[in-house]
């Protein structure tokens, strides 16, 4: 069977040179007579790989040395009592800005461990929008700023990185991290799942400003103290080597496509010519206000609900998978990360038109 276009928003579709390079290494990766799932974390050849992985990162991003590289267990929600545990020190207060379902998520989860102030929220608009950096509020001394980049089930995106002078920001770039260039010099910390726009699940990566480090508390599990991670470079415990490694080859593959410019030039074509489909002729809705609009997650409204499961399962029928828009929000949303080509996005217009034509 061929491969279909799937559109989960994760894990979400990988590329395909990726999963063939993986394939063709599964046995036997480059004649060592082994699989990089069955070599140790200590071992130079898994070293090579993580080192390397690590570089390519830096070299995508634009990571200088004084920000430290973590891939660590415990998935994108683990950062969110993870953060506060390494970064309050002896402050008793950090903001977050509230933007939708996930950044509420990481600010429900920080009130086990600090006072939350929000610092700015979409609710006013029903979280159809990023709210305008002149509105932001700070508390007096917080120790972070926290905000969600890419809100995933709703698919409102930041197009801008909020200025928190002094105060060092931290952003849950789950679903948008190497999508769209920023600058890492403007954070103190950005952490993201894997499993959208890099590799499988099992690995989430934290960039990590070196000032912040030495400041978790005592009771913060030592395996997520950031500090102890860094300090031994990989071996403190067995970190999650297969998901290292495939990311690996993402990275690698990022690269060679032109670096993450180029990727983001691509990403910005095929979310235009979803939109463009969804606001045609009003058959589609879309609610996020226009310049807030997700470039990777394009969740859409058909006319009555009742159409919802039909859409699916005849979009299904035909290769297109996993369209269904999450259970808090309904819909219809199409995930279109980095991995997802163009003419997987051609084959859902074409079968949006269909569809429209048939039911409109
Ligand atoms: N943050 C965002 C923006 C997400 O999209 C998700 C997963 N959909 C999470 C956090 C939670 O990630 P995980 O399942 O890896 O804990």
């Amino acid at each position: 069977m061929a491969r279909a276009w799937n559109f989960c928003p994760g894990p979400a579709t990988l590329p395909e040179e990726v999963l063939s390079r993986v394939q063709a290494d599964l046995l036997d990766w480059q004649g060592k007579g082994l699989s990089v799932m069955e070599m140790s974390h200590r071992g130079e050849e898994f070293l090579g790989i993580a080192a390397k992985a690590e570089r390519d990162l830096r070299q995508l991003i634009g990571i200088p040395e004084h920000y430290k590289i973590l891939f660590l267990q415990g998935g994108a929600m683990g950062q969110n009592a993870f953060i506060p545990l390494n970064l309050l020190g002896d402050r008793a207060t950090a903001d977050y800005v509230s933007t939708g379902h996930w950044s509420t998520k990481s600010l429900e989860e920080a009130r086990k461990y600090c006072n939350v102030h929000i610092a700015a929220s979409g609710e006013s608009s029903g979280f159809t929008h990023v709210p305008a950096q002149s509105e932001w509020q700070l508390s007096q001394d917080p120790a972070y700023v926290h905000y969600c980049a890419n809100e995933t089930i709703s698919g409102v995106e930041f197009s801008f990185t909020p200025d928190t002078g002094k105060v060092p920001l931290v952003a849950d770039m789950s679903s948008n991290i190497l999508s769209r260039p920023f600058d890492i010099n403007r954070f103190g910390l950005v952490y993201a799942g894997a499993q959208k726009n890099f590799g499988p699940s099992g690995v989430t990566l934290v960039i990590v400003r070196e000032d912040l480090l030495g400041k978790a508390r005592r009771e913060c599990p030592t395996v997520f103290n950031y500090t102890v991670q860094v300090e031994h470079e990989w071996a403190f415990n067995t970190p999650p080597t297969f998901p290292i490694y495939i990311a690996g080859l993402v990275f690698e593959r990022l690269l060679a496509l032109g670096g993450i410019a180029e990727v983001e030039k691509r990403n910005i074509a095929k979310a235009q010519k979803l939109y463009a489909e969804i606001d045609r002729t009003g058959f589609y809705k879309n609610k996020i206000r226009v310049a807030d609009r997700s470039r990777m997650n394009v969740p859409f409204y058909l006319p009555n609900e009742k159409l919802d499961d039909t859409f699916a399962a005849e979009a299904k029928s035909q290769g297109l998978l996993n369209l269904k828009g999450h259970k808090v929000a309904g819909g219809i949303r199409a995930s279109i990360y980095n991995a997802m080509p163009m003419a997987g996005v051609d084959a859902l217009v074409a079968f949006m038109r269909d569809f429209e034509k048939r039911y409109g």
